[in-house]
């Protein structure tokens, strides 16, 4: 019997990769539920060609497009956070790819918990900002969070070749350093938004791949990895790989260290979320270790790169910190792409919200949601501050 699989956020770079697992998968899954937030577009050919028995829009203007457009068919057309959560509800889904971006999702992640889906998530922002809620209701439910985005899948395969109850002393999460890895302090200031999106490794949505340029990507990875692997937050770190051939390693109490290798291809982390626990062969290019002949590693530079240390200082604050942190870095990364600010500007703006935090301990739903909305409009004035400056 196959398995149907609701993905959402399938209009987007880990949604369609998914699609692409799927298609290659189609005697082990069926995909069951679709959706986007504004690119009816997208989702319509996608509607058109997978048949789902939902497809849910979470902008109003696209969900009236679909609306239209849609021709009458078996799938039901499903509106907002509610139609995410609908998805997440229904007995026919089997397994939730969470591939949406940003906080919208968190309800829905909610009910597919409650629901006891099996839950593949790379929204990594759902557990930077709600981390100890999602995680306690994850336990109390029984449902295991399985990841997907590359370093956390490693570090899970690392733990399920480590022994049982996994004794860790250490876990070093890997990154490319991004597209600025070699740029001057002194040249920071003036890079662009493309000179950001050039990602050296890998192919990723925009947001993303700005928060990899300033190294807040790896930031939020540790927060990510202290929630899902249920360790203290001295226990994750960051260690530089330019070739990226390493995914993340786990070191255990004998000393021993394993690691996880594969090309950079997130259409392996996430076959592995669905199809775990068994593996099977997947679309990844194997690894030429002729061709890749030498694995380097460096230490960061929080000094150039300020947004890591902005985050690993949320991670030790604890409670709201890291939700403050996440929400004024959507905003910072949304001005910079769209030139309001400059690259620079976005630790100086995220700094500035987290200095008027407050911060606070065991956090309700609805806090954490009043908080984001909170610290967005922080960030907004932060940077309209700090363009005053500039002219002045
Ligand atoms: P994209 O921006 O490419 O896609 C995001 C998806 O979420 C799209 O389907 C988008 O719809 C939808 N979406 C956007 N805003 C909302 C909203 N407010 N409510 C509901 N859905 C929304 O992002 P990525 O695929 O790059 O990343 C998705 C998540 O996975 C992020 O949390 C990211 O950090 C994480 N991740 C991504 C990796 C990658 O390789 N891309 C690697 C590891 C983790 P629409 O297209 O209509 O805008
Ligand atoms: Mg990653």
């Amino acid at each position: 019997m196959k398995q149907a699989v609701a993905i959402l956020g399938s209009t987007g770079s880990i949604g369609s990769s998914t699609l692409q697992v799927l298609d290659s998968l189609a005697d082990r899954f069926a995909v069951i539920a679709l959706s986007a937030h504004s690119n009816h577009e997208l989702l319509t050919s996608q509607i058109n060609v997978y048949r789902p028995r939902f497809a849910a829009a979470t902008d109003d203007t696209a969900y009236n497009a679909l609306a239209e457009s849609l021709p009458d068919g078996d799938t039901r057309l499903l509106r907002g956070s509610s139609g995410l959560e609908e998805i997440c509800s229904s007995d026919e889904v089997d397994i939730v790819v969470f591939a949406t971006s940003g906080v919208s999702s968190l309800s829905a992640l909610f009910c597919a918990i409650e629901h006891k889906k099996k839950i593949c998530i790379a929204n990594k922002e759902l557990l930077v900002m709600a981390g100890a809620l999602v995680t306690a209701h994850a336990k109390q439910y029984n449902v295991p969070l399985i990841p997907v985005d590359s370093e956390h899948s490693a570090i899970f395969q690392c733990l399920n070749g480590g022994g049982r109850d996994h004794p860790i002393k250490k876990i070093y999460l890997t990154g490319s350093g991004g597209a600025l890895r070699m740029r001057k302090k002194e040249l920071l200031e003036g890079v662009s938004p493309k000179e950001a999106l050039s990602h050296p490794k890998w192919k990723m949505g925009k947001k993303i791949t700005v928060d990899s340029a300033t190294l807040m990507n790896k930031g939020l990875e540790l927060i990510e990895a202290r929630w899902l692997f249920d360790v203290s937050p001295g226990v994750p770190d960051v260690v530089i790989h330019p070739e990226a051939v390493i995914h993340s390693m786990v070191e255990f109490v004998d000393g021993s260290v394993l690691a996880q290798l594969a090309s950079c291809d997130m259409r392996l982390p996430i076959q592995y979320a669905l199809t775990y626990p068994e593996r099977v062969p997947s679309l990844v290019d194997t690894l030429d270790f002729s061709a890749i002949r030498s694995l380097t590693f460096e230490e960061p530079d929080t000094e150039r790169f300020p947004c890591l240390r902005l985050a690993k200082e949320a991670l030790y604050a604890g409670g709201t910190a890291s939700c403050v942190l996440n929400s004024a870095n959507e905003v910072a990364v949304h001005l910079f792409l769209t030139e309001k600010i400059g690259f620079m500007d976005i630790p100086a703006v995220i700094e500035k919200v987290l200095e008027k935090h407050i911060l606070k301990d065991g956090c309700s739903l609805e806090e954490i949601l009043r908080l984001d909305t909170w610290a967005r409009s922080q960030a907004y004035e932060a940077a309209a501050r700090l363009r005053r400056r500039a002219v002045m």
